[in-house]
């Protein structure tokens, strides 16, 4: 299905409108996405080999900000980009299932995960009554947050690839990497 070409989709400052929500904007643009889509016929394992470990911060477009294109490679996120079990978990199906070999980890500036602390799940807890399993995996030094993330990819014994693996930070207001060299 598709809608007419000339109906705008609606704007983001339409979508606290009631009956014009925002999940809607997305399947109208899917919609567009998908009546000039042609299936490349590729495979499911990456071209390039790589696999991307980024924050989810919605400023950081991985597949502009490096120079890659559909099938290119695996982008795994999640708050902060840090490698929880969770990550490895991807990055070990990612190499022994589709063929990955390589590493980039993007941590960012003005990361969220910046202003917070494990006080967090305390936080939680004193409003809902449970604190989460899970680690907030706040951090104050960005540098050294990539550090221990390539030093948590270099040590997991379930990934065969460890060699190539390498951190940086995403300047958001640059649009630059900066490599964040392991000590
Ligand atoms: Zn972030």
């Amino acid at each position: 299905m598709s809608i007419p070409a000339a109906e705008p989709l609606p704007t983001a400052a339409d979508s606290d409108t009631p009956g014009n929500h925002v999940i809607d904007r997305l399947v109208a643009a899917n919609s567009v996405y998908a009546d000039t889509f042609t299936d490349p016929g590729m495979g499911a394992a990456p071209v390039l080999r790589v696999a991307v470990v980024a924050c989810m911060d919605a400023r950081l477009d991985l597949h502009e900000a490096l120079g890659l294109e559909l099938g290119d490679c695996h982008t795994i996120r999640n708050a902060g980009g840090v490698v929880t079990d969770d990550i490895i978990r991807s990055l070990t199906i990612s190499q022994r299932a589709l063929g990955t070999r390589s590493v980039a980890l993007i941590h960012h500036t003005g990361c969220g995960l910046l202003d917070l602390t494990e006080d967090f799940r305390y936080e939680l807890e004193a409003e809902v009554g449970q604190r989460p399993a899970w680690a907030v995996e706040a951090f104050r030094d960005l540098d050294q947050d990539v550090r221990q993330s390539i030093q948590r990819v270099r040590t997991s014994p379930f990934l065969p690839h460890r060699d190539d693996v390498r951190g940086f930070v995403f300047d958001v207001h640059t649009g630059l990497l900066r490599e964040v060299l392991p000590r």
